[in-house]
């Protein structure tokens, strides 16, 4: 299978009008896995932060994804309403940020009613898109997404189809697909019905080795001419990239010298250029929110079917030449 040949099926026109996903997970710097117990005392950057991203979306004039911590949602309703005011997408990224590796499925579901109510209460805007913390949708927390869907989300952006030190799925789809929930990290067959949820995995580069691009430290330390790269062979495959940042990675004044330095370098690590890089993207390549992404390919199934059966994973050999 892995031998067969891929088939050019997408012009250059496609590759030219793909609109990819720009997201945000909207959080307290200081509640990053490898700064939360190395700050002492820290303080709270939300709202600038925010400011600083949502100034560089509204130059471009490009809307995003903004998913949000429902406790930073209740703490700041009025920064939250000033994402929806400029008609970004609202999505939750659970309620205390707390990887599900630590929840039972029953804590979860209470998380993400939480979240949801918080978001609502803070902008009218019922979320319909989730972002586990930590990307940590993984085979031990599949059943997440079932739970994901009888609440009402239409979408899941947790899945890292990579590898990672901390997080990933090795060989999960690299492109948005229909998940099967009981085979939830291949994209579903005519034969397997999707249950509704979309899965937005985060974008990596390369298929044999993947290396992951979508923002955060790795996004900071790739130098922008790769992640250009990165978007444009995706795109060149029809296959919209998906790319998340933190506000606070906008904000060199998080920046704090308690952390060990290995801690510091994986936090802090080319923060002064984020600003200039999103821009340099937002200049280089179509970007929207994630739920219009969903939107469209729930308006043109067909197209997508025929990229699925014939773009699978197991043809990626035309990526890495
Ligand atoms: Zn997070």
């Amino acid at each position: 299978m892995a031998s067969s040949h891929p088939l050019r099926l997408v012009s250059a026109e496609d590759s030219a009008s793909t609109t990819n996903a720009i997201s945000f997970d909207v959080e307290h710097w200081h509640s990053a896995t490898l700064l939360s117990d190395a700050v002492e005392d820290p303080e709270d950057r939300i709202e600038e932060s925010v400011d600083v991203v949502l100034d560089v979306l509204r130059r471009h004039d490009v809307r995003a994804t903004f998913f949000v911590v429902g406790e930073v949602a209740s703490e700041y309703p009025d920064v939250v309403r000033k994402i929806a005011d400029a008609e970004h997408e609202l999505a939750s990224h659970g309620h205390t940020h707390t990887p599900l590796f630590e929840l039972s499925p029953d804590a979860f579901e209470r998380e993400l009613d939480r979240s949801t109510t918080a978001i609502e209460r803070a902008s009218g805007i019922e979320p319909v898109g989730f972002r586990a913390p930590n990307f940590s949708v993984t085979g031990r927390t599949d059943w997440a997404l079932s739970i994901l869907e009888s609440n009402g989300y239409r979408y899941d952006s947790s899945v890292f189809p990579v590898t990672t030190p901390m997080y990933g799925v090795s060989g999960a789809p690299i492109r948005p697909y229909d998940v099967a929930l009981d085979d939830p990290f291949h994209a579903s067959s005519a034969e397997q019905s999707g249950c509704g949820l979309v899965e937005v995995p985060l974008s990596v580069l390369g298929s044999r080795v993947r290396l992951p691009i979508a923002g955060g430290f790795y996004g900071r330390v790739t130098p922008v001419w790769l992640l250009e790269r990165g978007i444009r062979r995706l795109n060149r495959r029809g296959i919209p990239a998906t790319l998340y940042f933190h506000p606070w990675e906008f904000n060199p004044a998080v920046r704090v010298d308690s952390p060990s330095v290995p801690k510091r370098f994986v936090s802090f690590v080319g923060i002064e250029k984020t600003a200039r890089k999103l821009d340099r993207l937002l200049t280089a390549f179509d970007f929207g929110p994630i739920r219009a992404m969903v939107d469209r390919r729930e308006r043109n199934p067909k197209r997508d079917k025929w990229r699925e059966l014939r773009t699978d994973d197991a043809t990626d050999t035309e990526y890495d030449r």
